[in-house]
């Protein structure tokens, strides 16, 4: 995904104006089933590559609301797709090109992030 939303979300919605790449949505919009929190698309997710900080980052009074998670790109496909099936996210199914999953259309990432960070989902820290 790139980044993803925690429980410590207050549901303030000041990241979703930010984003660059239309990938936050509120709770109330949020694909998944009973959503809480503020959500992430990992299928739109960009993890703001061409900035010096993520803009949603910038954007959040809550510290640790936000954390990395993995690339999307097709090393990391299974761990998406099976994330799909479990409802943990809902990627975008397009209705020609099919499920925009990371080997169908992966993202830009930070390579500066390491897969620890990623794999235990530090939180975004500048
Ligand atoms: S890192 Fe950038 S592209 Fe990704 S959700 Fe945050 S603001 Fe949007
Ligand atoms: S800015 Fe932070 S606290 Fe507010 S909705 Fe976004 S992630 Fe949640």
């Amino acid at each position: 995904m790139a980044v993803m939303i925690t429980d410590l979300c207050i549901n303030c919605n000041t990241c979703i104006d930010e984003c660059p790449a239309t990938a936050i949505v509120s709770a109330d919009e949020s694909p998944l089933a009973d959503a809480e929190f503020t959500y992430v698309k990992p299928e739109k997710c960009i993890e703001c590559v061409d900035g010096s900080v993520p803009k949603c980052f910038d954007a959040c009074p809550t510290e640790g609301a936000i954390v990395w998670d993995m690339p999307y790109t097709p090393e990391f496909n299974a761990y998406y797709v099976s994330g799909h099936e479990n409802g943990t996210y809902l990627i975008r199914e397009h209705k020609k090109k099919g499920l925009l999953s990371p080997e169908a259309q992966p993202r830009p990432y930070r390579e500066t992030i390491s897969l620890e960070e990623r794999k235990s989902h530090a939180p975004l820290a500048f």
